[in-house]
């Protein structure tokens, strides 16, 4: 039966929707930009790039239900969503919301919800990657605060945000988990170089960052002095959460499409078709067909997988160690994707750039070269193994 309250919500947004939302940006109309950035706004002063952060912090406030009716409406009414930058929303903000102080939420979350300040998320080191206890990048305290030296790797997006969130050493005596912490500051000042680094894909969205006497407020350390690895470990799920495109257990997804888990539509069979052909109504190469059917059916089965475990999460904890397992298969899953589309694609997979090739070519081949760091990103397969062996089998070190 209905939730009638949750009725009442729906009619409520839709007449809002009907109200606010442009024509231009309605399905099948093309939107203008000046549409967007009005409707951007409207939707920001709703809270509705985060719909279920609390009011105070600039979010919706509403429930998940209510979040989820929004979702829908939206999907049906606008052919644009708006979104906040996802380090922010999916990383740092949980985290915030869970460790820090009121004085931080208040000054960091609404600028988050705004889409006014972009985060980049500052963890990897030249020596710490997979063994990112080892990191040495140092804060040291002096006065209201940290003056930071070091150097970051593989940041991506450092070379368009505002602010980073960081792990830094601030006690180097101590043992490595033991004397890290976790301080956020802003990367527009003077000691701060940030040098872009091109992907296999020609993108250049990842970073390296040096930082010579960079400052941070004291008051900007999130969680204890020397506590930090608890909270980077608590980002490192939110993180394998959004990538995977679950929630892995309670954490939220917000309405934009993220991380590699390819939906399970026919865009392979179609693509496939459009290529190679149909022989008596079916794809004429076989051993093709079975494995994009394989693939359609286990991105089915893992979208049920992260419905499921999201509905079993409906009480509400963070997300937990299962998200690894999500993190592993949404990596995998994407790669043999993106293997199956070249294998259709033939020669035109070749496509790197070139008037022979068209725009969707060279799109899909740098996309396919893209997808190798699915398995690299937010810690490598073979290190979630290690955490699911663990943590979530039990298994003995
Ligand atoms: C697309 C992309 C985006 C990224 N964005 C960011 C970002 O924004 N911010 C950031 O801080 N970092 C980012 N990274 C860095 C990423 O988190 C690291 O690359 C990753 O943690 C692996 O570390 P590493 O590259 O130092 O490799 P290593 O840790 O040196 O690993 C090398 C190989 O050894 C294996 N290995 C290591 N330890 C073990 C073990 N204990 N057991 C079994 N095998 C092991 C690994 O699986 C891997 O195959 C990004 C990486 C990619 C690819």
């Amino acid at each position: 039966m209905p939730d009638a309250s949750l009725e009442a919500f729906r009619s409520e947004l839709v007449e809002w929707l009907e109200a606010n939302c442009p024509a231009s940006l309605r399905p099948g109309a093309t939107s203008t930009k000046e549409d967007r950035d009005s409707w951007q706004q409207v939707y920001i002063e709703r809270g509705y790039t985060m719909p279920t952060w609390p009011r105070e912090y600039g979010g919706g406030g509403l429930s998940k239900d209510e979040a989820r009716v929004l979702s829908h409406e939206m999907g049906r009414f606008a052919n644009w969503v708006p979104v906040a930058s996802f380090f922010g929303t999916s990383m740092l903000g949980p985290v915030l919301l869970e460790f820090g102080n009121e004085e931080q939420k208040k000054e960091h979350l609404p600028k988050i919800v705004s889409c006014e300040i972009q985060w980049c998320q500052g963890y990897s080191e030249p020596g710490a990657g997979s063994d990112l206890a080892s990191l040495q990048t140092r804060a040291v305290r002096d006065g209201d605060k940290y003056i930071i030296n070091g150097s970051k790797i593989w940041t991506t997006g450092a070379n368009n945000a505002d602010w980073i969130f960081c792990l830094t050493r601030t006690d180097p005596d101590a043992a490595k988990h033991d004397g890290i912490s976790f301080i956020l500051f802003d990367l527009r000042q003077p000691g701060v170089t940030i040098s872009p680094i091109q992907l296999i894909s020609g993108a250049s969205e990842f970073c390296q960052v040096f930082f010579q006497d960079v400052k941070a407020e004291a008051r900007n350390l999130v969680g204890t002095l020397n506590g930090g690895w608890t909270i980077a470990k608590r980002l490192l799920q939110h993180e394998r959460a959004m990538l995977s495109g679950g929630t892995g257990g309670g954490g939220e997804r917000p309405q934009a499409k993220k991380g590699p888990v390819p939906a399970p539509t026919s865009a392979l069979a179609e693509a496939a078709r459009a290529h190679l052909g149909e022989k008596q109504g079916q794809l004429a190469d076989y051993p093709l067909r079975d494995r994009i059917a394989q693939n359609e059916m286990d991105a089915l089965c893992f979208g049920l997988t992260l419905k499921r475990s999201g509905e079993q999460a409906k009480a509400g904890q963070g997300p937990g160690p299962a998200t690894s397992m999500f993190k592993l298969y949404a990596s995998e899953l994407n790669k043999r994707r993106s293997e199956i589309l070249m294998s259709v694609r033939g020669a035109a997979a070749l496509g790197w750039s070139g008037d022979e090739f068209t725009p969707l070519d060279i799109m899909e081949t740098r996309g396919w070269l893209r997808s190798k760091g699915n398995s690299i990103e937010g810690g490598t397969s073979e290190v979630q193994l290690n955490v699911i062996a663990k943590r979530v089998l039990g298994l003995p070190d």
